[in-house]
């Protein structure tokens, strides 16, 4: 009991349920003064925010195929290398048919008849304007007759269109005679509105090429000045718009990585915990890609420079994994699945954050998981007592969802996409505008942390592996494109082609 006498009141009761769990020797594997160290570290030496900071403020969002993801990986191998960890490196999943940068000269406002800006968003790999544009604001017409019988009046307007385009943003579909009328004529470009007072980032990464990318301009606006300026064209008065997009995009391809580092086992080296987030994200004008997947990313990152700071010796070796292409289709873990189709076994598990900034609260767990994770719950709800960890026990393990863990389910290997619980509304911040650190929850992030890496030394230092369930104990395969069941890997579906009310966040 002695080395417990550190701890505060609040944890003493813990202390008291921990010395019980002793006594019951659910502990009893793991070294005491590992776990404390492991504890200390997480709860009262914790850098997972500053490491958010890091990655909202110094790189900012960090879209696949752009540079700012890029430069993220390239940092966080010197920091992961600066913290001990072995093995570091970039891993290929593929090549991104071209690259994207949202400059920093993003304008857009109404000028007449009020002087408003406006909140507003691009498709990524969508073409900007040459600096500031500023034209008159037109409905859409209803016909190519009606513009080609007088297109003067039609160039350098922007045209408000007369559908809202919610999450999924503008469609590129094939050109419409009307489409090809008014771009003719010489229009400014098309504005929509988001239907709401929420900005989505959007852009349809999954299949483009460079033939098919967007070709026009296409911003999307809130709702209410999207009204406003309905509401001003209804009265006859004179709209004026103006917009600066210092979009870039170029022809790849572009190499994408996976970033990987490990904390080898002295025992079992050759078996793996990985614990995993996606470091790409999307970048309305206004998001850092904070709580997608910033706050994951930080949280993983945070628990393995923990393990590496307490001198942990795990049996097995603990792997760190940032994946990106997530939000074009989980391309990073299918690729890192498909690659492995020969040695999946020696996946033991895998732990996956991408729920936005709420605390850790559990995971669902078939009966023979639960003596592997139970004996965590009184040992982080005695130090994170404001923050509940509960582990529910249940009859198959579900493999539906939209995030990295998917693939590993759907190739029959454990992965765990812990449930995120509190004060957060991720609606808010899920690739909208207002996706920033100054809506994230610290507190939530040092729980999820510690969380992380006293579950991932667990399942790598105790004496037994964990199992695999058996055949019937794995629920239905996870969704593919189109609705249909499937046990092999599939792209995700992350472009949204659908409307995402399921159980899922990504
Ligand atoms: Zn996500």
């Amino acid at each position: 009991m002695g080395e417990y006498q550190t701890m505060t009141m609040s944890t003493r009761s813990g202390v008291l349920v921990v010395a019980l769990a002793v006594a019951a020797g659910a502990f009893a594997q793991y070294p005491k003064a590992t776990l404390d160290r492991i504890l200390d570290e997480g709860k009262n030496h914790s850098q997972v925010n500053q490491i958010l900071a890091f990655l909202t403020g110094e790189i900012g969002p960090r879209v696949t195929s752009s540079p700012n993801l890029a430069k993220a990986q390239t940092r966080i191998m010197d920091k992961l290398i600066g913290w001990g960890l072995k093995n570091v490196h970039l891993e290929q999943w593929g090549e991104f048919p071209l690259g994207w940068h949202r400059g920093d000269t993003q304008i857009g406002r109404m000028v007449e008849p009020f002087d408003e800006p406006f909140a507003f968003s691009t498709p990524c790999w969508a073409p900007g304007t040459q600096g500031p544009v500023r034209g008159v604001a037109l409905r859409q017409p209803e016909s190519a007759a009606e513009v080609n019988a007088d297109p003067q009046k039609y160039r350098g307007v922007w045209i408000i269109m007369p559908r809202p385009v919610g999450m999924g943003g503008p469609s590129i579909a094939a050109p419409t005679e009307l489409d090809t009328a008014l771009d003719r004529a010489g229009i400014a470009g098309r504005v929509y509105s988001s239907g709401a007072e929420i900005i989505w980032a959007a852009g349809r990464g999954r299949d483009i090429t460079w033939d098919t990318r967007p070709q026009r301009v296409l911003v999307t606006i809130r709702k209410s000045d999207y009204d406003r300026i309905l509401r001003s064209l209804d009265r006859n008065r004179k709209v004026e718009l103006e917009f600066g997009l210092e979009n870039h995009v170029w022809k790849g391809p572009v190499r994408q990585y996976n970033v990987v580092a490990d904390l080898p086992g002295w025992q079992y080296p050759e078996e793996q915990i990985i614990i995993s987030a996606h470091l790409d994200s999307w970048d309305a004008p206004g998001s850092q890609g904070a709580s997608d997947n910033g706050t994951g990313s930080s949280v993983m990152l945070e628990a393995i420079r923990i393990l590496a700071k307490s001198n942990v010796r795990p049996r097995r070796t603990i792997r760190l994994v940032l994946w990106s292409g997530e939000e074009q289709g989980l391309l990073g873990s299918v690729a890192y699945v498909n690659k492995r189709r020969d040695s999946l076994d020696q996946i033991v598990a895998m732990f996956n954050d991408d729920g936005g900034s709420n605390y850790q609260g559990g995971l669902n767990l078939i009966p023979a998981w639960m003596p592997f994770f139970k004996p965590l719950e009184p040992i982080m709800n005695a130090a994170f007592p404001d923050t509940p960890l509960k582990f529910n026990e249940v009859s198959q393990v579900a493999r539906g969802g939209g995030s990295d863990h998917v693939p590993f389910l759907n190739a029959k290997v454990p992965g765990f996409h812990w449930t995120e619980t509190g004060k957060q509304v991720y609606r808010y911040v899920w690739h909208t505008q207002h996706d920033r650190i100054e809506n994230t929850f610290p507190d939530y992030l040092r729980q999820s942390a510690t969380n992380t890496a006293l579950a991932a030394y667990m399942l790598a230092t105790h004496p037994e592996r964990l199992p695999r369930p058996k055949d019937d104990q794995w629920g239905a395969g996870g969704r593919r494109p189109g609705g249909g069941l499937g046990d092999d890997t599939f792209p995700g579906d992350h472009d949204h082609d659908h409307d995402h009310d399921h159980d899922h966040d990504h």
